[in-house]
């Protein structure tokens, strides 16, 4: 073999090795979202624990976003604003979910914007007041008609705030409740089970999110995954990570995956549905990219999901 035919398949092993990939990591209803645990407060003291432990290790800079109305409990208050503050001592940003995590759908425009004002007054004094603000519409409902969008749209834009798209969603709260279940009645090879069926999935996903931003991008674009603080997070994100970096993924910050130009795409979706913003961009281009291979969750997760 010549030297020269030797860098060449040196360099071209590399280039393969280097596929740069960028996500960011978004994770819904801080501090905790609840699936019928007896109590809250030590199992959001967990998860949270183990969720930064495991984007620490990763040098992953996530955001949270909060629904507020979480911290209003008698006796708790402190204990769950403490929960928020770990996040930003970890290097974590947060975001505004909304006081009550209301569906857009079917509350009025006052009301919606009343919970957007409502969601941020513990986050406005624990953020640093340069730090962006980013809000994250529950169920990614952002208006059903032209009027309620159009009109939060406005509302969100003059109090400061950016809207947080999503590109990749794994149908992790459906997971999480029947293995919450399972973690109650300690069925061990069921816990397993769901785990590696989510892992599995979520990769599915992702690979879905890469190949269909092809046609409408002309490239792969940064990715933003969407999960919520649940026990099955805390139990797979080390593992969800680990096979994120095998893909080649580098985490980023959402201000740097915003910053993309794809991102700068208008969303004009007005719809019930709460649909990837993969999905919405190619809409508002004009295009018509089929999303039917967009993979589902296995037929037996759903069953189990829909027997509790
Ligand atoms: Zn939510």
């Amino acid at each position: 073999m010549t030297f020269r035919l030797l860098l060449t398949l040196l360099l071209l092993g590399l280039s393969v090795v280097a596929q740069p990939r960028t996500m960011t990591i978004t994770i819904d209803d801080l501090p905790f979202m609840v699936a019928s645990h007896p109590q809250y407060l030590p199992n959001a003291q967990r998860v949270t624990k183990e969720l930064l432990r495991v984007l620490r290790a990763h040098r992953v800079p996530a955001i949270g976003f909060v629904n507020e109305g979480q911290l209003q409990v008698a006796g708790e208050v402190d204990a769950r604003i403490r929960l928020l503050q770990q996040w930003l001592d970890a290097g974590m940003t947060l975001g505004n979910h909304t006081y009550s995590h209301p569906d857009l759908n079917s509350v009025s425009i006052e009301q919606y914007q009343h919970d957007i004002v409502r969601g941020d007054v513990v986050l406005r004094r624990l953020l640093h007041p340069q730090q962006p603000l980013y809000f994250r519409h529950p169920m990614t409902h952002t208006g059903d008609t032209q009027a309620k969008k159009d009109a939060i749209d406005a509302f969100l834009a003059a109090r400061g705030y950016k809207i947080t798209p999503h590109t990749i969603e794994n149908y992790d709260f459906v997971y999480n409740v029947s293995y919450v279940r399972a973690l109650r009645n300690k069925d061990v090879a069921l816990q397993k089970k769901l785990r590696d069926s989510y892992l599995n999935y979520t990769l599915a996903v992702t690979e879905f999110a890469e190949k269909i931003s092809l046609p409408i991008f002309g490239r792969e674009i940064p990715q933003t995954l969407l999960i919520h603080a649940n026990n099955l997070n805390a139990d797979c994100l080390d593992e969800m990570l680990r096979r994120f970096e095998a893909r080649g993924y580098r985490f980023v910050t959402l201000d740097e995956v915003m910053r993309d130009a794809a991102y700068q795409t208008k969303d004009t979706n007005v719809s019930r549905n709460g649909p990837t913003w993969l999905w919405r961009w190619m809409k508002s281009k004009g295009m018509n990219v089929s999303f039917r291979d967009d993979p589902e969750p296995p037929q037996w997760v759903m069953e189990l999901y829909r027997q509790n």
